[in-house]
């Protein structure tokens, strides 16, 4: 049976809560009812998760949880650690997620 790792479109990534990374959270929160998203966190791009082109996950730290909602009419959400370095994959869907450093205004 033929299994595409690189199935399109359907990835989102669900802001999560990171008791870590609460300061960002909270900018991120504040910047989605003005309107904006500044981290690109609430709206996964389109297309987004194959191994050119990663979820990219912003943390203050070296390391996160994330959410992936594999198929999006999925009920269930697949909890992974992600960590700082090579772009990972969900364990369900194979969609590749990289955490890069983010700096918190000071
Ligand atoms: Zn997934």
């Amino acid at each position: 049976m033929f299994v595409n790792i690189s199935t399109p479109c359907k990835h989102g990534l669900i802001p999560t809560v990171d008791e870590q990374a609460t300061g960002l959270e909270k900018i991120v929160l504040e910047a989605s009812k003005r309107g904006t998203d500044p981290y690109s966190i609430l709206k996964p791009r389109e297309c987004a998760g194959s191994k050119q082109d990663p979820h990219i996950v912003p943390s203050i730290t070296n390391k996160r949880i994330v959410g992936c909602v594999c198929e999006e009419d999925n009920t269930a959400v697949v909890w992974f650690w992600l960590h700082q370095g090579e772009a990972q994959r969900c364990p369900s869907c194979g969609a590749y997620y990289k955490l890069v450093p983010h700096e918190l205004p000071h």
